[in-house]
């Protein structure tokens, strides 16, 4: 399915970003994964059955934009970039620190558009290629709690809406996936009573893997969806927030 083609996935150390790197080097792509830290993304780069593990820190726009040109040259071309890495931090509207505000979305909507940005000067010379990123279904409808994380979610989708406008006559297909709720360790701060609240309120009535957004990730960056950009893509098993 993806055979020849070369890939890149940050924040690939674990949960969705780790199962995306493995499920497209399944698929037969040349995958390079990254992660903040040398060693760990080495680490999961033999587990991923990628090609390699290298170290990036998606706020630093000089380091992504270098290390994405570097893959490029290594690899003569990038046909798939995935950008992954995020974090999550709850605060009720009067907790939000400052601090809060700027680690968010330096690395949600600052680190996915320096990735977006890298990754289509990397495509545009040959004319072709796939970018995702990772939004949320909380980015799409809200979350008491999760101001700061919904806003900077909602801003990546926007990344993803726009870049598919601006990018689509250069060959280059943009779209977002939006997970509900994923089991990794990004969740795992959730107390069972949370979970069983969600789970309530998921028609497929459990919680989400990372194999189930790596295999919609998988099928977006395919030949398969030749004709599909600028999409959000629920992931969310029907959940309604
Ligand atoms: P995770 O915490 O397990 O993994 C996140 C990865 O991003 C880690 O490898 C981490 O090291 C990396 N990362 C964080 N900051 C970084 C930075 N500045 N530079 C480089 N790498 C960095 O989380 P996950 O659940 O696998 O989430 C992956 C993505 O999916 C995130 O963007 C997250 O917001 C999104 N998402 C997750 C869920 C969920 O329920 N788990 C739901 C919706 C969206």
């Amino acid at each position: 399915m993806l055979d020849g083609k070369v890939a890149l996935v940050t924040g690939g150390t674990r949960g969705i970003g780790l199962a995306t790197a493995r499920a497209l080097a399944e698929a037969g792509a040349t995958v390079v994964l990254t992660g903040r830290d040398e060693a760990k993304a080495k680490e999961a780069a033999a587990a991923a059955g990628a090609a390699s593990g290298l170290a990036l820190d998606v706020t630093d726009a000089k380091a992504v934009s270098t290390l994405v040109r570097g893959v490029a040259k290594e690899h003569g071309k990038l046909d798939i970039v995935v950008a992954n890495a995020g974090i999550m931090e709850d605060a009720l509207l009067g907790m939000i620190r400052e601090e809060l505000v700027d680690t968010t979305l330096s690395t949600n909507v600052a680190g996915t558009l320096h990735t977006v940005q890298a990754a289509a000067r990397a495509m545009m010379r040959k004319k072709t290629g796939a970018i995702v990123v990772l939004a949320s279904i909380v980015g799409e409808h809200g979350s008491a709690g999760q101001t700061v994380y919904a806003a900077s979610k909602a801003a990546v989708a926007n990344i993803a809406r726009s870049a598919a406008k601006e990018l689509g006559r250069s060959g280059i297909r943009v779209n977002a996936v939006a997970p509900g709720v994923i089991d990794t360790d990004l969740t795992s701060g959730l107390s069972e009573d949370a979970k069983a609240e969600n789970i309530g309120k998921t028609p497929l009535g459990r919680l989400g893997t990372p194999e189930d957004v790596a295999n919609a990730i998988r099928f977006l960056v395919s030949d398969d969806a030749s004709f599909i950009t600028g999409q959000v893509l629920g992931i969310d098993g029907g959940l309604v927030l």
